[in-house]
């Protein structure tokens, strides 16, 4: 079978879950056993999101190949399980970054460069370069942002394009939002419409619409979307808010959104995918009513901010009965008189990621708490750091413990930066990105975690490093380096083993948790918060 692609674009507002129903719907064809990639595309002009701030766009996401890329990277990976690359995730900045390169050695000598034809093109060759790779049924596309932006035309050009170029072998798959009018007591398809013709007018008519909604949408509301946007009755789908985003892929089945893709590409489609395994966890999840608190302790009081952590930790609650309740705690606003009042009735903490020196000392101070405690504490990258320099201080009585990040003067310097760091003068893209392998100690409480695994592999972001100068100072006193880098020395996981749960990790564990095969680290600090 040739190669197929999915485009689906949004329209009428942002935020409207494109991502998710990307992602849910990877999970259908894949379940129908067809071998798929999702990849996103970006209309921005940042090279990648590294460089935002989680206000702008929430978290970043990281993949094994260390690309620094948008969250729905994360749906699409914890959905279906598949392993995206740098080449899921491309952005306007990537796009125009390779045609300058391309003109400056001299690619398209005594041409003049344009839209269309060389970004375009570009945007074609990077749409197909997955399945170029290995061997695809189908390549799911989402572009980001909502149709109507200047920055989206190229990418709507380039997809008009390809759709001519490959037939039935293209359709696109068109999200808008039908709001509900409380004062007239009516829901509107005006501006579905308006979307759709907008989109039209661009040269692309969508094969199936999918209206998200609030409120059910009778037969009669998507026969009329039907008539008016020149799409089939049974291809007008309809997305209405469910309780857990695990949920979208059985409506979407229930719909028979994937039936409908595949017969508008000429494929029989047959008795629909079961979903075994994607079910059990739905109703499992159902069923999981006593609750274990986990406290986030970080400076982002965002939604998205830590996104891959919050589902982590929810997959981990499922598989041992549990709903996870997630309570976050602005570290900015800990102090020792308070920290008692702030972190109490939660079964345990995460120490959560970040940069910089805002809420560093709330943090330390949570972690003092909850090492004295004895309250399951799981510290994530900067979250480790910080374990490490609380132990430092407090332990070993090095009152001027600190990051080189947060005072570059300090005498104690426990957290620095390795050597091949101090020479980098950009910012973007330049951190420990990526996957490294970790060899764990055996007989750690990690190493148990792991299910006595001695080597994991994990997903890193981040600059600083462990200062292996004072490893022998932490173990003799506790704090022992369970984790280390196989091929450096570079400390990536430290425990109190003699604690109720004390582990933290330099890499971020929460970027390879899926529904289906949840990290081992969130699975043992879940069961350890159960108790
Ligand atoms: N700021 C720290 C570093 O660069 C930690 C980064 C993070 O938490 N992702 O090392």
């Amino acid at each position: 079978m040739s190669t197929k692609y999915i485009f689906i674009t949004g329209g009428v507002a942002s935020s409207l879950g494109k991502g998710i129903i990307s992602a849910s719907l990877g999970k259908l064809l894949q379940a129908r056993g067809y071998k798929i990639t999702i990849q996103k595309f970006d209309p921005y002009i940042n090279i990648d999101p590294g460089t935002l701030n989680p206000y702008e766009h929430g978290e970043c996401y990281v993949t094994a190949d260390g690309q620094e890329t948008d969250l729905d990277l994360g749906h699409y990976e914890r959905f279906t399980g598949i392993r995206t690359t740098r080449d899921n995730s491309v952005t306007t900045g990537r796009i125009y970054q390779s045609v300058i390169d391309g003109e400056r050695r001299g690619d398209y000598l005594g041409k003049t460069i344009q839209v269309v034809p060389h970004i375009t093109d570009e945007i074609k060759r990077r749409i197909r370069l997955n399945a170029s790779k290995e061997p695809l049924d189908f390549v799911i596309t989402e572009i980001g942002g909502t149709i109507g932006d200047i920055e989206s035309q190229p990418f709507l050009e380039a997809i008009r394009q390809l759709r001519w170029e490959l037939g039935k072998d293209a359709i696109n798959i068109h999200l808008t939002y039908v709001p509900f009018l409380a004062a007239a007591g009516e829901l509107k398809t005006k501006p579905t419409q308006t979307s759709v013709k907008q989109l039209q007018g661009l040269g692309i008519q969508p094969e199936i619409l999918i209206l998200r909604t609030e409120h059910n949408l009778s037969d009669d509301l998507r026969a009329k979307v039907a008539h008016f946007c020149n799409v089939d009755v049974e291809a007008v789908i309809q997305s209405q808010d469910l309780p857990s985003i695990y949920q979208v892929p059985v409506n979407m089945l229930n719909q028979g959104l994937d039936a409908i893709c595949l017969k508008k590409m000429g494929i029989e489609p047959g008795p629909p995918p079961a979903l075994g395994k994607w079910k059990d966890y739905l109703e499992r999840r159902e069923k999981a009513v006593k609750m274990v608190n986990i406290g986030l302790v970080g400076k982002y009081d965002l939604q998205d901010a830590y996104k891959s952590i919050r589902e982590s930790l929810a997959h981990a609650g499922v598989y041992h009965d549990r709903k996870v309740e997630t309570t976050f705690i602005n570290s900015e606003f800990i102090d020792p008189e308070n920290v008692d009042e702030k972190l109490a009735g939660m079964d345990g903490i995460v120490i959560c990621p970040g940069f910089g020196r805002r809420g560093i000392d709330g943090k330390i101070i949570a972690v003092e708490y909850a090492r004295t405690h004895n309250l399951p504490a799981f510290g994530i990258c900067l979250g480790m750091q910080m374990m490490v320099i609380e132990f430092a201080r407090n332990v070993l009585g090095h009152q001027d413990a600190n990051s080189t990040e947060m005072d570059s003067d300090t005498s104690c310097n426990v957290i620095d930066l390795m050597e091949e760091q101090k020479k980098v003068t950009q910012m973007g893209g330049t951190m420990r990105l990526g996957e490294y392998e970790c060899g764990i100690v055996e007989g750690s409480r990690a190493w148990e975690a792991y299910g006595q695994q001695s080597v994991t592999r994990e997903r890193h972001r981040h600059r600083y490093e462990f200062n292996n100068k004072y490893k022998e100072e932490f173990e003799s006193a506790g704090m022992r380096c369970v984790g280390v880098n196989t091929i450096s020395d570079l400390v990536e996981i430290v425990e109190i083993s003699d604690h109720k749960w004390f582990i933290g990790t330099q890499f971020h564990p929460e970027y390879s948790s899926t529904v289906l095969k949840p990290h081992p680290l969130f699975m043992d600090f879940i069961k350890a918060c159960a108790d």
